[in-house]
């Protein structure tokens, strides 16, 4: 029975509606190669009509209390999780990541959609001492206006969750554009956030023609905000589009994570760790390990037990019990992660498990580990989004850390030591937004995700995540008169530059 949240319209002004030339664009089941649908392939009116709708419903949205603006958020989390099965599967007939993956990323779009609540009701201003007796200086905080949100197809509904839960406790107004290859998560969040209650125009999502509507969200000056997640090559873009009318920005881009195994390190605990942090959601994440690197003594060690856990990992359809790596998400990806598969082998790379397109065919291709990785490999410096882990061998503390270091992306890395003081040393010397030690796992809604250097600007989640849609107001209240000393008959002059 098709789910009630499988929505193949766009959502304007309350309304579900298709594209103004009817045209349409097939969503295609990447485990089957099967079309599971279709989606309005809209552009630059649409999109134009959705901010005109989120600019009217910006004075009924910022009017709301922060206390009715949570309610309205919780109960949006509830239907997350009162529909988590009907929604995950839904996730991973577009998707193909395992069925207990998109439970799980359903999980955590309810649990920012929760933190967001909360903080909904704390969005606290200042009252600074002031330099004069007879003003006062208040700091208010409120939203930012209409966001434009962008966002790609490996976390389909989490990536919305981190944008629109901040935008919506802050009292902004959204319009979305999700990406072609996973539509359906974005455009349920139009029907979830309905059915919660959010007054129309409030969320809009709309699907196309990623120029055209990118284009008219970075141009249109109704919207005060972009938040993109995607690339560094688009999000350079969207930055360049946005600096004609000066919006805010947030950019949450590519990663090249290093993972450090030193020669203290627990490794088995290390394995677990970069199975996790590697072959989850057959390694399309932007946190995943790009590169991992083995200290002399256990490099051999590392690679052997790393390549046993990976050959062990049973691929398939999502939707089948026990399936721990789905396929790529379509044959661009495939042929991405195979042509840097052949430059490792081409510079030297020893294949110890996979290297080649799974039995299954498609866009299925088996885990693989790449032992004597080196720097003139593709993969050293760019983001391989596949289940491809090269091994590269380092000698000291130092050299490791300059390894990590050296690339222009910094979002997350990872390190396995059971020295206390290399804890400290190595997290701090570490140019990442994340870092997790003994850990693969790392995010949650209570923590600051974001990264370094070519890998964004700004923080989603935790107590930082709804500043970037806030506005900061300073409001000086004068004429209020002086109370002049007992003692004194002319009050003090106060401090004033005179601007
Ligand atoms: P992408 O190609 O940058 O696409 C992301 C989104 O941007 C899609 O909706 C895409 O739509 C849209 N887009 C592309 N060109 C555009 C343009 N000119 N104007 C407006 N929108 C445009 O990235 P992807 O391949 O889908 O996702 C993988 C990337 O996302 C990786 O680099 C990964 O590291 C990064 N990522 C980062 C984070 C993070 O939190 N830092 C999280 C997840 C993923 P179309 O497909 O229609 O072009």
């Amino acid at each position: 029975m098709p789910s009630q949240w499988k929505r193949q319209q766009i959502h304007i002004a309350g309304q579900w509606l298709s594209a103004d030339s009817g045209r349409t664009l097939d969503v295609i089941n990447p485990a089957t190669g099967e079309r599971i649908g279709t989606v309005p392939d809209a552009g630059a009116a649409e999109t134009r009509r959705a901010i005109e709708a989120a600019s009217q419903a910006f004075d009924e949205s910022r009017a709301l209390t922060g206390n009715e603006r949570a309610v309205l958020l919780r109960h949006l989390h509830d239907l997350l999780l009162d529909n988590r099965e009907a929604l995950a599967e839904l996730l991973t007939s577009e998707q193909g990541k395992p069925l207990a993956e998109a439970r799980g990323e359903i999980g955590m779009s309810a649990a920012y959609i929760l933190w967001f609540a909360e903080e909904a009701r704390r969005v606290y201003g200042d009252i600074i001492p002031s330099p004069w007796r007879d003003r006062r200086v208040l700091v208010t905080k409120q939203p930012v206006g209409v966001v434009g949100a962008i966002t790609p197809w490996n976390f389909p509904s989490s990536m919305l969750a981190r944008k629109l839960g901040p935008a919506l406790a802050a009292g902004c107004t959204v319009v979305a554009k999700p990406a072609p290859q996973t539509p359906f998560s974005g455009l349920a969040w139009g029907a979830l956030c309905e059915a919660a209650g959010f007054p129309s125009g409030v969320v809009n999502i709309v699907t196309g023609s990623a120029t055209e509507i990118g284009g008219e969200l970075t141009s249109n000056p109704l919207v005060r905000k972009i938040t993109f997640t995607g690339s560094t090559a688009v999000g350079k873009k969207l930055i360049q589009q946005a600096s004609g009318t000066v919006k805010k920005v947030s950019m949450e881009l590519g990663g090249n994570a290093p993972f450090l195994v030193f020669d203290d390190a627990d490794i088995d605990r290390a394995v677990a760790g970069a199975i996790e942090g590697k072959f989850r959601n057959a390694g399309q994440t932007c946190v995943c390990v790009n590169r991992f690197y083995a200290q002399a003594p256990v490099y051999d060690q590392f690679v052997e037990k790393l390549a046993a856990a990976a050959a062990a990992l049973k691929l398939g359809d999502g939707r089948e019990p026990d399936v721990q790596q789905g396929p790529l998400i379509d044959s661009n990806a495939l042929a991405k992660v195979e042509s840097f598969v052949a430059d490792a082998v081409q510079n030297g790379g020893r294949v110890v498990t996979g290297g080649r397109r799974h039995a299954l065919g498609g866009t299925f291709y088996s885990p693989t580990v790449i032992a004597d990785a080196n720097a003139a490999m593709k993969l050293a410096r760019e983001e391989i989004f596949g289940p491809v882990a090269p091994v590269f061998k380092f000698q000291t503390e130092d050299e490791a850390i300059r390894l990590a270091n050296d690339t222009e992306f910094g979002l997350a890395a990872y390190f396995h030591t059971n020295d206390l003081g290399r804890v400290f040393r190595v997290s701090e010397r570490l140019d990442y937004g994340i870092v997790g030690v003994n850990e693969g796992l790392v995010t949650t809604e209570v923590a600051p995700f974001g990264g370094f250097k070519q890998s964004g600007t700004g923080r989603e989640g935790s107590k930082y995540g709804i500043e970037d849609y806030l506005e900061i107001k300073y409001v000086c209240v004068g004429g209020l008169g002086v109370v002049a000393p007992a003692n004194q008959s002319e009050p003090h002059e106060a401090n004033s530059d005179g601007k």
